[in-house]
C-alpha cells in the first residue's frame, strides 16, 4: 500500500530556509532530528517510508524539505 519507498532518492534540509519549527521532527521523527543550531537535519534517509517523508515535506511551512539523487 503505502510502502513505496525509493531507494534512488533521499530527503534533505534546506537549513538556509529552515524556521526551526520542528514539525517535521515531530511527523516524521525517524528520519528528521533538530541540530544543537535549531535547525532540522536528515539523519536517517531511510528511517521510514517515502509517503511519512512527504508528510513531513507537506506539513513544512516554509517548504524546505526536498528530494536530492541519492547518487552524486
Ligand atoms: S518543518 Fe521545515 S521549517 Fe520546520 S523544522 Fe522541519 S525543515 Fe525546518
Amino acid at each position: 500500500m503505502a510502502e513505496t519507498k525509493k531507494n534512488n532518492r533521499i530527503s534533505y534540509v534546506d537549513q538556509n530556509e529552515c524556521t526551526g519549527c520542528e514539525a517535521c521532527v515531530v511527523e516524521t521523527p525517524k528520519v528528521f532530528r533538530m541540530t544543537s543550531d535549531g535547525l532540522s537535519e536528515v539523519y536517517n534517509p531511510q528511517g521510514d517510508t517515502e509517503q511519512k517523508i512527504l508528510d513531513a515535506m507537506q506539513c513544512c511551512p516554509v517548504s524546505c524539505i526536498h528530494w536530492q539523487d541519492e547518487r552524486k
